[in-house]
């Protein structure tokens, strides 16, 4: 560990050199998917943000528990502490248990996180495993006086704690303007203050995911499970919290008074917040419709995509961009980050039929040392990629024998390309175009002919390819932005 490594801190909002609590051993928890949809790329923004953190850490030279949970109860439509459950209410609509809902989505969620290579975390621990523990922490939370049960609910009193302590010290907001933002919305709420949230929910009889416990039958509120999956695996205070920007507030905010009205303890030491993929300078968000699936981004089968882009191409894409800045999803980015790491991989690959001379006219060293020094500011992965571009230079020089290179320099660009874009960045040098891409591209070209085939009122060759496809189980729709395809099940 003779890295110096900084990180830029949410909660006292400048960079700070990273200490670990215990000098090997780093605790790390990020809040994971709530699992009643598939999950898409602005999710997978934020889970490749940590798996850089993660693959880092542990490159210098740390030993990493690394805890990312899997939501499967108490996250309300609507965010708040009102409304359906998110899970409860995909069961109802697609007539299956709740368990059914969590256990596909969290499928999925595996299989798209294994297509980007992001690695699994050591503990991933449900909501649903921790009822036991959620309601323990609740009883120490009224104990200590930050809680009141109201009708079988329990909310958690944010004006008591805020009198000892900071609540909105994380999101920069200010109580007061909270309450005149909730007085309207909230009023006809049974809890003392519309500031308040609940931990526990009474609930109703047809409410399909129900608990025992000392406040009757009910559910744990969303913010809690954090909480207590945390302090369960890595302790009343732990080294990093992560999670996409927008859980700053209310749920993280909420989090750190649990822990606090629970242990008397302050939870994280840093608090890290990845930024938003964005479409069109838009959240990409399932609400707002124009979130893709990795599978739609892989066969470009989407109204928003020219063409389908490889898992590490995407990847590539995402990391071309800093973790804290919003990052705008777009075709000719899409195709720029292409050929920028198709030039990359070709130049690895070169790496061994370079011939090595009896002087070097580049210092790897140096450009190993700038490596380094990229990821120690804050995980800097763009400035990372402009040094292994400048690595792809000499390589390209090299191959051209307009420099000439040491053997040992040669290895040592080895070593670098196989520990930072391999080990460091996640990146794998894909072979040949994955059959996924190729058969997306085929499936334009051929979609295309039958709409050329269509404007000649050739309609025979039009329903001939139409009804070939069908015979394949690929269905043809037609739509007002053009034909799409599917492959029925
Ligand atoms: P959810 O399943 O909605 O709780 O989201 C899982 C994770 O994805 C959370 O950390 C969110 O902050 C993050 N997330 C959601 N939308 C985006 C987006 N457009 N860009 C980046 N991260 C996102
Ligand atoms: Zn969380």
């Amino acid at each position: 560990m003779n890295q110096k490594l900084v990180i830029y801190n949410s909660l006292s909002r400048k960079k700070e050199e990273f200490k670990s609590i215990h000098p090997e051993h780093v605790g790390m928890y990020v809040c994971g998917p709530t699992v009643y949809s598939d999950v898409h790329l602005g999710n997978v923004r934020t889970f490749l943000t940590f798996d850089i953190v993660y693959r880092y850490l542990q490159f210098i030279g740390y030993k990493v528990r690394y805890v990312r949970n899997i939501t499967d109860v108490g996250h309300l439509v609507g965010d708040g502490d009102e409304g359906e459950d998110k899970i409860a209410k995909k069961a109802r609509l697609d007539n299956l248990e709740p368990m059914e809902v969590v256990q596909k989505y969290t499928n999925g969620f595996h299989d798209v996180m294994r297509i980007f290579n992001i690695l699994n975390p050591s503990i991933e621990p449900t909501a649903t495993g921790h009822i036991v523990e959620q309601i323990e922490m609740i009883q120490d939370i009224i104990q200590n006086g930050f809680a009141y049960e109201k009708n079988g609910s329990v909310y958690f009193n944010v004006r008591k704690y805020n009198e000892s302590n900071n609540y909105g010290k994380l999101s920069g907001r200010v109580i007061d303007e909270l309450m005149n933002n909730t007085r309207d919305l909230d009023g006809q709420d049974e809890k003392n203050d519309p500031l308040d949230f609940a931990i526990w929910k009474k609930a109703e009889p047809q409410h399909l995911m129900q608990w025992n416990s000392p406040w009757g039958k009910g559910f744990p509120g969303w913010h809690l499970e954090c909480s207590v999956m945390s302090t369960k695996y890595l302790g009343k205070t732990f080294d990093i919290h992560g999670g996409g920007m927008d859980l700053k507030f209310p749920h993280h905010e909420c989090e750190i008074a649990q822990n606090i009205g629970a242990t008397g303890c302050e939870p994280v030491n840093y608090w890290m917040h990845g930024n938003m993929l964005t479409v069109n300078g838009r959240k990409m968000a399932k609400s707002e419709g124009n979130g893709f699936t990795p599978e739609e981004l892989i066969t470009g089968n989407h109204k928003l995509l020219d063409k389908g882009y490889s898992p590490m191409t995407v990847r590539f894409f995402m990391l071309q961009g800093h973790y804290a800045s919003t990052l705008d999803f777009s075709n000719e980015a899409l195709q720029a980050a292409e050929k920028g790491y198709k030039r990359m991989t070709a130049a690895i690959k070169a790496i061994s039929h370079l011939k090595p001379s009896d002087k070097s006219d580049e210092d790897i060293h140096a450009l190993q040392k700038l490596c380094y020094e990229a990821m120690n500011d804050d995980f800097n992965t763009p400035i990372l990629i402009s040094h292994l571009f400048e690595a792809v230079r000499i390589v390209n020089s090299a191959k051209d024998q307009t420099i000439q290179l040491k053997a040992e320099d040669i290895q040592l660009l080895k070593i670098l390309f196989e520990d930072f874009f391999e080990k460091v960045l996640g990146l794998q040098v894909e072979d040949e175009k994955s059959n996924d891409a190729l058969t997306s591209q085929l499936m334009q070209f051929i979609l295309e002919m039958r709409s050329k085939a269509k404007a000649n009122k050739d309609f025979a060759t039009s329903d001939l390819i139409r009804d070939e496809l069908q015979k394949m189980n690929i269905q043809i729709k037609d739509t007002k932005e053009g034909a799409t395809w599917s492959i029925n099940e």
